[in-house]
């Protein structure tokens, strides 16, 4: 199975992903955990690419080819080869955050998903979680994990991370059999929870 776990800047994804792949091996559940960008050598260069430089250091559309770039080869040599040997790939962020984030800057979904189509054969999760919080409560969490802004994406302002809302709102409303909500606010211990109730006819 494929999972990937989607939502703006300090919902918690990636603390979610760990906990989520280790109540899954509690089950008995083969689970990995992986991330974009990233998760693959070529697509960890490529994260460093994007992570470096000021704002404006790419365009909107280069940094779509470049996420679509990195995808394509987690998915390649990652993400496909673990799933068709039987485990559970858990993703931190996948097409969706792109659809979101480059949405968020004028890129067509269509593009999005045209990139998504010849780059990784258009590969869908089987299950998608979007995991929410206030916005305001995302955005304290992330500054104090990362400070001052530990890459350049930290410097977006908030009329931008409302549009990346808006676009998983979108998306979510659009395919509600792949894209479940998540309340993620409470312990971690408690979404973790939600998380596994939301899989239980996925799981074993
Ligand atoms: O998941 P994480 O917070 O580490 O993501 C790194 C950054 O990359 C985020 O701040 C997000 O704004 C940005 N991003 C993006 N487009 C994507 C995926 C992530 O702009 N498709």
């Amino acid at each position: 199975r494929f999972i990937s776990l989607e939502g703006g800047e300090g919902v918690g994804k990636s603390t979610q992903a760990t906990r989520l792949a280790e109540a899954l091996r509690d089950r008995g559940v083969d689970a990995i955990v992986t991330r974009e960008p990233g998760g693959s050598e070529g697509a960890e260069a490529i994260r460093d690419l994007l992570m470096q430089g000021s704002v404006t250091r790419w365009s909107a559309h280069t940094e779509a080819l470049l996420f679509a770039a990195a995808r394509a080869d987690h998915v390649e040599k990652h993400i496909r080869p673990a799933v068709e040997a039987g485990e559970w790939v858990i993703c931190d962020r996948f097409i969706d955050s792109t659809r979101a984030y480059q949405g968020a800057q004028g890129i067509d979904d269509s593009a999005i998903l045209a990139l998504h189509a010849f780059g990784s054969k258009g590969l869908l999760p089987d299950r998608t979680f979007l995991l929410e919080v206030p916005q305001a409560e995302g955005a304290e969490r992330a500054t104090a994990r990362d400070g001052a802004g530990a890459d350049r994406f930290a410097a977006r302002e908030g009329s931008f991370h409302e549009a990346v809302g808006a676009a998983f709102d979108r998306i979510a409303d659009a395919e509600p059999d792949r894209v479940h909500r998540i309340d993620a606010t409470g312990s971690p211990q408690q979404v973790t929870a939600r998380l596994i109730d939301a899989l239980s006819d996925l799981l074993p």
